[in-house]
């Protein structure tokens, strides 16, 4: 069934003419999906060609050469390189078949319209004969009447008049005759225009309609057959499984496969044999430097143990230790063995292979072999180590016998001496046996966080006290350095006393001086015993200590206050943290007081302490007055001189160079992060995202990134370096330049990187020096290792306010 027989209703024909019009815009929408598409191959192309770029930013220094796993790769990225090419080259491709869509559409608008005439004109002549036999009708009708009444009026005269003549009959009859000639004249008029009538609308449904709808039908399947072809080719364009991508892949492949094991290191080998002719390591001499007991008389000799009542114990324990090692070494390895043999140990030690068959199956097999016989290696030799030392002490032991043990030291003197070199001064000795408020006593911590007792705790017997809260009930722990460090809570009776595993006292303090004085272990498991109480840091404030004054700001954790100190009537500002936070936040918001606390520089917030003696936790620190250098500059738009601005460009340029060389990455550098005193002098803060190392690589997500702040290889690969900071510094001289304005403003953040990483950079703010422009442009390079370092930027900063200085 065909158009020309279906489709002849007037129904039809205007739904003919509506699809055609709904074809229209389906071509456009598929003409628009297609330019975007191309579109978005064009910058895949341009991303992919990014990464071959970085991918081939390798190290081409002598170290590589003859590398096959480096040779490889670089063919690798140069195969990126032409992938993004043929992407490239099959985007415009697809630009080109989006301008064949433009021709079609224009066409098929066309042919619409020729269709819609042509019907209207073939309508048109059946129309207007429809018409013509309706008016013939008409006008038969009339002169039928005027006929009908002129024959009755004659016969009635021809009747009356007795001689059948007369003038009035005479005329009666002219006119009779004459309405009966235009009757019969109309009469054939009407009869030839139905006959043309009837001819005409056979034609138009026979010959005329059919064959119209027929082209048409032909025309329509004709661009159907190119609109197929057209898309055909857009899918082409977009084929990634095209032969093209298909010799790419294969190529990559055969790179890939090239890289051997076993000839990666031959020409590296074969360099270094030839070129340092190396010989096996010399070995090292350890010796017993003889002048260290030159002046002390008998007691210590060199290379040999004393055991004297000083040292027994402390033997002792180191034997049984050792001892404990050798077996830990012995069981470890017959377990290595057992495994390997799928569970039955072998007399000799040797391993036999039960691999796969698979090449791969064989590579990582003999690997696994490999890394078993050297692990193995591995404990034998540490089984060795800890016996000879285990003989060694046994020896000695052996050697005194059951003599009284030899005294280590001659006078009480020399013990006190001892004390006070190690640091158990007697002041503290007597600290221990006062009783006041649990809070109050030295060595109790508060709610200082695990990680930082075990960083304070460092020698065997060292102890502290301390509290945590678990389900939300608080918990007292002694954490105490043992053989590593161990941490146990005092238990309460029923009768609201305080114990471990010993007798109970009626308070914390009694317990633990207990526990100190008696020399016992805390429990008979762990054999710790508490030999010297490690007191507060100068830093570890007491939380009564600070005396909130008003609310100045609110950080991350909580609110900031100024604050003052009660023992020096100090005003200080001090970061609160809200006791709601979970304790892995709580540890966070700690974390910059630990960076803080090793850094003095004018140019750097400084620490005064931390306050964890109970919640709120709190970091006091220096109160800088002028509050956050962004909204100091929002607000003083109007006063600032630029000799102004690049004094505090220069004051954060001095900040970030003490920090790089102290190996401080800060990863959040912006005017919001920074302070600003009266003088205008800027220090760096919000230490809460740096990090102490050379590179810091992100493994937890991005979340909460300043991207518009970030460098783009952090952004990009999690890298971060001082060189990070370094672009996050070009972004804050922008924001002190540009008095607080938002960068990239009208971008979104993605929008804003997707801009940066095809080289977009900002333009200079108003009234910018044109040098410290330059600055901030090296401070955005694309390549990290192409900016300046900050001890650069400082120079530079410092030489130009010395230039505008002098020329004032
Ligand atoms: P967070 O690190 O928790 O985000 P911020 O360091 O950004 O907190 O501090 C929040 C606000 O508190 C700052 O914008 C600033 O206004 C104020 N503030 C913080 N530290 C000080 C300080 N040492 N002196 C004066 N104001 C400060």
């Amino acid at each position: 069934m065909g158009f020309s027989s279906a489709l002849q209703s007037r129904a039809a024909h205007e739904a003919l003419i509506v699809r055609q019009d709904a074809e229209l815009r389906l071509m456009e929408t598929m003409k628009r999906s297609i330019q975007m598409k191309a579109k978005c191959d064009k910058e895949y192309a341009i991303s992919l060609t990014a990464v071959a770029q970085q991918g081939l930013k390798i190290d081409r220094a002598d170290e590589m050469q003859g590398s096959l796993i480096s040779k490889s790769w670089r063919s690798y990225m140069d195969e990126l390189d032409h992938q993004a090419k043929q992407f490239k080259f099959n985007a415009e491709q697809l630009e080109v078949v989006c301008d064949k869509f433009t021709h079609l559409s224009q066409d098929k608008r066309k042919a619409r319209k020729a269709y819609q005439e042509e019907h209207a004109k073939i309508a048109a002549r059946l129309n207007h004969l429809t018409d013509e036999v309706v008016r013939k009708k008409s006008e038969y009708q009339k002169h039928l009447e005027g006929y009908k009444a002129l024959r009755t009026r004659f016969e009635e005269n021809y009747i009356k008049a007795p001689s059948r003549s007369g003038r009035k009959l005479d005329d009666v009859r002219d006119k009779y005759q004459k309405a009966c000639r235009k009757l019969h004249l109309t009469h054939n008029e009407y009869v030839l225009s139905i006959t043309e009538a009837i001819e005409v609308e056979k034609d138009f449904r026979n010959v005329l309609l059919p064959g119209l709808l027929e082209h048409q039908q032909s025309v329509q399947e004709s661009f159907i057959l190119l609109w197929r072809n057209i898309l055909q080719e857009a899918a082409q364009y977009g084929d990634l499984t095209a032969d093209k991508y298909k010799e790419i892949q294969k190529r990559i492949d055969t790179v890939i496969g090239n890289i051997n094991p076993t000839e990666e290191y031959g020409e590296f080998t074969e360099k270094y044999n030839y070129v340092s002719r190396t010989s096996p390591t010399t070995p090292l001499l350890f010796q017993f430097d003889e002048t260290l007991i030159q002046d002390i008389p008998g007691k210590l000799q060199s290379s040999t143990l004393t055991v004297d009542n000083l040292t027994v114990d402390w033997l002792r324990n180191r034997l049984q230790e050792l001892e404990g090692a050798v077996r830990d070494c012995q069981e470890k390895q017959l377990k290595m063995i057992e495994h390997v043999n799928g569970g039955s140990p072998v007399a000799n030690g040797s391993i036999i292979s039960n691999g796969s068959n698979t090449s791969n199956g064989i590579q990582s097999n003999k690997d696994s072999l490999c890394r078993q016989s050297k692990d193995l290696n591995a404990l034998r030799c540490q089984e060795k180590q800890k016996q000879k030392l285990v003989d060694m002490i046994k020896c000695a032991l052996n050697e005194v016998g059951c003599e009284e043990l030899p005294s280590g030291c001659d006078d009480d003197l020399t013990l006190e001496q001892n004390f006070i070199e190690n640091g158990y001064n007697n002041e503290q000795q007597i600290s221990l046996s006062t009783n006041r408020p649990l809070y109050e006593e030295e060595w109790f911590h508060g709610v200082l966080p695990r990680e930082e007792v075990v960083r304070l705790l460092n020698n065997d017997g060292d102890f502290l006290v301390r509290e945590t809260i678990r389900n939300e009930e608080s918990q007292i722990v002694l954490s105490v350095c043992w053989n590593g460090h161990k941490h146990f809570i005092v238990q309460t009776t029923g009768e609201g006393n305080f114990r471990f595993e010993g007798p109970p006292f009626a308070s914390i303090q009694e317990l633990i001086m207990h526990q100190y004085h008696s020399e016992l272990p805390v429990t008979v498991k762990s054999g710790a015993i508490l030999r010297r109480p490690v007191c507060r840091e100068r830093w570890e404030l007491s939380n009564d200590d600070v005396v909130l004054l008003e609310r100045i700001g609110r950080g991350n954790f909580g609110d900031v206050y100024k604050a003052k100190l009660k023992s020096t009537k100090l005003d200080v500002a001090v970061k609160t943290c809200r006791m709601t936070l979970p304790d892995e936040q709580k540890r966070k918001f700690l974390q910059e007081g630990r960076i803080l606390k090793q850094y003095d520089h004018p140019n750097i917030v400084k620490l005064i302490g931390i306050c964890v003696q109970k919640q709120p936790i709190m970091i006091v620190m220096e109160l800088v007055l002028g509050g956050s250098l962004l909204t100091y500059l929002r607000k003083n738009s109007n006063g600032l001189t630029t000799r102004q601005q690049m004094g505090m460009c220069r004051d954060a340029a001095a900040g970030m160079r003490y920090l790089e060389s102290k190996n401080c990455i800060h990863r959040d550098l912006a005017a919001r992060n920074c302070l600003v005193d009266l003088e205008h002098s800027v220090k760096i803060s919000d230490f809460g995202m740096s990090r102490e190392e050379e590179e810091y690589i992100v493994s937890d997500g991005m979340k909460q990134i300043p991207v518009k702040w970030t460098a783009p290889e952090a952004l990009n690969f999690g890298k971060y370096t001082s060189l990070c900071d370094v672009w996050s510094y070009g972004i804050l001289m922008w924001e002190i330049f540009s008095k607080g304005d938002t960068p990239y403003s009208g971008m979104t953040n993605s929008r804003a990187r997707e801009r940066i990483d095809t080289g977009y950079r900002m333009p200079t703010p108003k009234s910018t020096p044109e040098e410290m422009y330059r600055l901030m442009l090296q401070c955005w390079a694309a390549d990290a290792e192409s900016r300046p370092h900050f001890d650069e930027i400082y120079n530079v900063v410092d030489a130009l306010i010395l230039r505008l200085d002098n020329s004032h």
